[in-house]
């Protein structure tokens, strides 16, 4: 069996996950996600929360999908003749790793392939939020420490939620269902 043939396999088990947890991965065992936290805890006099084009640079991520993986998998299937995905050099990421200092997660929110194939997943996978009707007071509270830049308790399956659990721990309403069954995620 090709290398090919093996990176293939590995992305069925990655998209059974995803079909299971959507991006829970990014925000609970990424290290890469880790590393820009601790990069967005060194004290700077810049803190850019967002800024104009946070949200169409998000897009970038699927480009990269795409590139890293949809191409390379027409090859195997044999609908392209040849195309090779490169990775970024280590200037590109000695630059990521600056910007994580001002910017929280560059990494999740603009170039990461991985998430961009987990966020597809967030509304349809099994482990979904669920709000409990009449509980959110709409205090803020959760959008203030959302690592993202969402709004929780309206966007809370959006593709861009990394699953970190931040909204729901400090939310002083519990107003995110438990998880008791599973089913209860909606
Ligand atoms: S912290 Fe809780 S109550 Fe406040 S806006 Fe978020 S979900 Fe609603
Ligand atoms: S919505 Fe909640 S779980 Fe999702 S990224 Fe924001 S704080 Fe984390």
């Amino acid at each position: 069996m090709n290398t090919g043939m093996l990176k293939y396999i590995g992305l069925g088990a990655l998209l059974l996950w995803f079909v299971i947890a959507g991006r829970l991965f990014c925000g609970r065992a990424c290290p890469l996600g880790f590393i820009q936290e601790l990069l967005y805890k060194i004290p700077f006099w810049v803190k850019i929360k967002t800024f104009k084009f946070d949200r169409p640079l998000r897009v970038l991520k699927y480009a990269h999908f795409v590139y890293n993986f949809v191409l390379p998998a027409l090859v195997v299937l044999g609908f392209l003749k040849a195309f090779e995905a490169h990775e970024m050099g280590t200037p590109f990421y000695i630059v990521l790793a600056v910007i994580a200092v001002i910017i929280r997660r560059p990494f999740c929110k603009y170039v990461c392939a991985i998430g961009a194939a987990s966020s597809l997943f967030n509304k349809f996978s099994w482990y979904r939020y669920k709000m409990i009707d009449g509980q959110c007071v709409k205090c803020g509270i959760c959008t203030k420490k959302c690592p993202m830049n969402i709004i929780p308790y309206t966007m809370k399956n959006s593709p861009e939620c990394i699953r970190c659990g931040i909204c729901k721990r400090i939310c002083p309403k519990k107003a995110f269902a438990k998880n008791k069954e599973g089913a209860e995620y909606a």
